[in-house]
């Protein structure tokens, strides 16, 4: 018998519809918000991908040669594939320029709950603008999808790139460094980082600023970013990244959007290219990130085009299927609406077809009965299944232009006329 590759999944109908139903409210709030759909390739060049994402995903990358002798990769995000066409095809388009990608994306990862090797993500960015409504918008979004899902309690970790890097710039740290700083914290390994500063040579103030901004973090933005702008006085990068994240957060607490939020000085994300707010967003009782973004003003200039602000956030899908599971939120099934058609005889089975194809006109979802089973096991059949409705097409009632009508959930039947089958079922499931 073959298996399934490890790490990958077969989706059964019930989680596949989970996932296309996040998937689908994910496509509305992109059109709510603006945000227009590309569809860019699953392969693409190792150089691409490979150029500017954290050293964790390049070593985790599918990677292979292709038949033309191309090293070739299965993308591991989307946003290199979105800055490739930004930097090109999509250059001279005006700005902002709000992009949309949905799919699945691949990583070695080592497989456990909710870490998977293949995956899907919904992909919001927003070019053009460096002003921090552009953030304040994402911050919304994400918050409203969430919202448009069902899930609760939710919350957002959010931080700020440049209150790390202002200082750690400012002691002359080089980028590879800084790099493993950020990869520690991003793991929580507080001392680690703090190691790596030590051994760098880092001043003693810078040492200190360090350490506690580790510590600082909580709920009160405010009072977290008053906190962090007295920790490093003197590091003026970092001040204007404190100030930048205020504004961010003043303007979505100005929109009357309620953001349940905790701020931290010592957030990183592993991601390298981030150079401004970065967020992620957390349900309670599961412990990793069901969505995470930022801003990258420079990424584009980096992919070879004109220097672009971007700023925008990659939503988990199958993390957030796990959330709404786990908080018991379930969508429509549709099988409320669902009909089997049954033909008694051979000879009516043309009928049957034609029928069902009138229901469907009328947006019911209808099956027909396909085994050649009897009436009564094809209607134990459809019980089984939770159909709402069974059209029964027999002879004797064909000839006065009738059919049977069985609901299942009562167990009542009638004979109804099929001028008039369509309406009797709509109005039965209102
Ligand atoms: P990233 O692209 O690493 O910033 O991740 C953004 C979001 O994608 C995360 O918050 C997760 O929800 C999701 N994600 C990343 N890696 C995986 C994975 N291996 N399996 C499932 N979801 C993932």
């Amino acid at each position: 018998m073959f298996k399934t590759v490890r790490g990958m999944r077969d989706l059964m109908p019930v989680d596949a519809e989970r996932m296309r139903h996040v998937e689908q409210v994910s496509r509305e709030v992109s059109k709510l918000y603006g945000y227009e759909e590309i569809i860019t390739p699953v392969l693409e060049t190792y150089e691409l991908l490979a150029a500017k994402t954290s050293e964790e995903i390049r070593e985790r990358m599918y990677t292979f040669k292709d038949l033309g002798d191309r090293k070739v990769a299965m993308r591991p995000e989307f946003t290199a594939s979105v800055a490739r066409l930004v930097a090109s095809k999509l250059k001279n388009e005006p700005k902002p320029m709000r992009l949309f990608s949905v799919g699945s994306l691949y990583r070695y990862d080592e497989p456990q709950y909710g870490r998977f090797r293949e995956f899907w993500q919904s992909n919001y960015e927003l070019f053009g603008s460096d002003r921090p409504e552009a953030d304040a918008e994402i911050l919304m979004l994400t918050n409203d999808l969430l919202k448009r899902l069902g899930l609760k309690n939710y919350r957002f970790k959010i931080g700020h790139t440049e209150i790390l890097k202002g200082i750690l710039d400012q002691e002359g740290m080089d980028e590879d460094k800084q790099n493993s700083v950020r990869q520690l914290l991003d793991k929580k390994s507080w001392e680690e980082a703090l190691a790596i500063a030590r051994d760098a040579d880092v001043s003693q103030k810078c040492l200190s600023a360090l350490e506690r901004l580790f510590g600082t973090r909580g709920e009160d933005a405010f009072k977290v970013l008053e906190t962090v702008k007295e920790t490093v006085q003197g590091y003026d990068t970092t001040i204007a990244a404190v100030d930048n994240l205020w504004e961010i957060l003043e303007l979505v607490k100005d929109s009357g959007v309620k953001l349940e939020v905790m701020v931290e000085a010592g957030f990183a994300r592993g991601l390298e290219y981030y150079t401004g707010m970065i967020f992620e967003s957390y349900v309670p009782r599961i412990d990793v990130a069901l969505g995470g973004g930022g801003r990258y003003d420079k990424l584009i200039q980096l992919f070879g085009g004109e220097p672009i602000p971007a700023v925008g956030v990659a939503q988990g899908i199958d993390r957030i299927v796990l959330a709404l599971k786990k908080q018991k939120v379930s969508p429509e099934t549709g099988k409320e609406k669902s009909v089997v058609v049954i033909s008694v005889k051979e000879e009516s089975m043309g009928k049957a077809l034609e029928l069902s194809d009138v229901l469907r006109k009328s947006g019911l979802s209808v099956e027909v009965a396909v085994m050649g089973r009897s009436v009564s096991r094809a209607l134990a059949d459809a019980n089984r299944r939770g159909v709402a409705y069974a059209v029964i097409v027999g002879p004797k009632e064909l000839k006065e232009k009738k059919v049977a009508l069985k609901d299942m959930n009562k167990g009542e039947q009638t004979t109804v006329p099929i001028s008039n089958l369509a309406e009797a079922i709509l109005s039965g499931l209102k």
